[in-house]
């Protein structure tokens, strides 16, 4: 099937600007992009985009969709604290519980531009049926391509690790379920809509032989390897006293550096550790929500980026990773400025880039800010967010049209003329609805050790 889609402010990965310009997308390809109107395309869909922004789609490179279920708990611990809060009630969840909070999640990623989602699920409670099948079967039905990623813990409180023992798995069942996984989900073809990757959860959660044994899996299955790695302090000290390492040296020492890895978060890197992940051509992904709701310090993605542009290992090899749905001015390349801030105002990052002796300082970066060229766009702010102007149609949704905040904005006004808004958190429709389900769900299951 032809869809054409016209008039829409064309926005293509080169960076190029089209207002007013058009797509062709025949089938899952987009086989033209340009400005002024579409080529004659017979029987195709045509789709006036006027008012709206089309953009290449968004990528997430890491994410936890079932803790869409646990919202609102240990909304201020520190990480440890959190984790150590939410194991439990996470080890009552089930299939049921992942189905529904993760087409809540992928949904809302969905609407908000994001068409590849990647999820990194490491918790496997025994007898709660087949979580990971649960997340692809919603990935599917909402069409959205996924990346999901096989994790794992075998390290519990009783080998010297942070989560129970009742949540972690045997070394021998998570190879034997992740190899299962890749053998039955993973599909290396172009344009797949299902890549299947290898993710033990964290340095402090797993075994030094699991990683070990992870990679050798994946490299062998010529799948990606993915963990967390230096999102906080307590994670380097944890290293340092075990290996006498930091994370990122302890990673190197065992292999798990390469083109075939990335890595959420990266918060606390030393200089050498960005030079080696630049050599290496080490993928991170950046996670700026995550980063903000714990006040444990910010990604270093400006010296990441300048060390693989000196190493000359662009090639998109840095993502960035959201915890929450893309917002207006959030995307790759417009990182916000904002230092994270704990609630009881605590930055345990010793500041953004000044007073910490690992970090070099970096040069102000140079803004380049692009405007749209037509009036229309202009005024209405279309490059922003996609606001249609006042009094425009809404167009037929599809992949890479967003219509704007605006469409519909006097069907939801109140009758003494103020603007009803949405709660920020609370998205509507039948994905919000399974989303609100599976945390009662969740909530039911765990009466007991909440
Ligand atoms: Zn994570």
């Amino acid at each position: 099937m032809t869809i054409v889609i016209e008039n829409a402010h064309v926005v293509t990965v080169s960076g190029d600007e089209h207002p007013g310009g058009h797509l062709v997308v025949d089938g899952d390809r987009i086989t033209a992009v340009g400005p002024g109107p579409a080529p004659a395309a017979e029987g195709a869909e045509r789709i006036d985009g006027t008012g709206c922004l089309a953009t290449p789609g968004l990528i997430n490179t890491h994410h936890h969709l079932y803790q869409w279920a646990s919202q609102g708990l240990a909304t201020d611990g520190t990480l440890f604290e959190w984790l150590t809060t939410l194991y439990e009630p996470w080890s009552k969840m089930d299939a049921e519980v992942v189905a529904g909070a993760a087409t809540a999640g992928l949904g809302w990623l969905a609407k908000s531009g994001c068409t590849t989602a990647s999820d990194h699920h490491y918790l496997f409670p025994s007898g709660r049926g087949d979580l990971l099948a649960a997340e692809i079967d919603a990935a599917r039905e909402l069409g959205v391509r996924f990346h999901p990623c096989r994790g794992s813990m075998d390290r519990g409180r009783s080998d010297g690790g942070l989560p129970p023992d009742e949540v972690v798995e045997d070394i021998d069942t998570i190879l034997a379920e992740t190899e299962a996984a890749i053998d039955r989900y993973h599909d290396p073809s172009p344009g797949s809509m299902l890549r299947v990757a290898v993710a033990p959860c964290s340095p402090f959660t797993v075994t030094r032989d699991l990683l070990v044994r992870s990679a050798e899996l994946a490299r062998a299955k010529g799948v990606r390897l993915h963990t967390h790695l230096a999102e906080t302090l307590d994670e380097e000290e944890h290293t340092r006293g075990r290996f006498g390492m930091t994370p990122a040296e302890y990673l190197d020492s065992i292999g798990w550096l390469g083109p075939d890895v990335w890595l959420a978060h990266c918060v606390h890197l030393h200089d050498s550790d960005i030079e080696r992940l630049a050599e290496t051509r080490t993928g991170t992904a950046h996670c700026p929500s995550s980063n903000a709701r714990l006040g444990a310090g910010t990604a270093r993605v400006s010296h990441l980026l300048r060390a693989a542009r000196d190493r000359r290992a662009r090639r998109g090899r840095v993502g960035v990773g959201r915890a929450r749905p893309a917002r207006r001015g959030t995307a790759a390349g417009d990182l916000p400025a904002a230092r994270p801030v704990r609630a009881d105002g605590a930055d345990r990052a010793a500041g953004a880039d000044g007073g910490d002796p690992r970090r070099r300082p970096l040069p102000r970066p140079r803004r380049r800010a692009r405007r749209p060229r037509n009036r229309q766009a202009r005024g209405r702010g279309a490059v922003a967010g996609g606001r249609l102007p006042r009094g425009g149609r809404r167009p037929g949704r599809r992949p890479g049209v967003r219509p704007g905040p605006a469409a519909g904005a006097a069907a939801r006004r109140r009758p003494h003329g103020r603007r009803r808004r949405r709660p920020r958190h609370r998205p509507a429709g039948r994905g919000g609805r399974r989303g609100a389900d599976a945390h009662r769900r969740l909530m039911r299951l765990a009466e007991g050790v909440l």
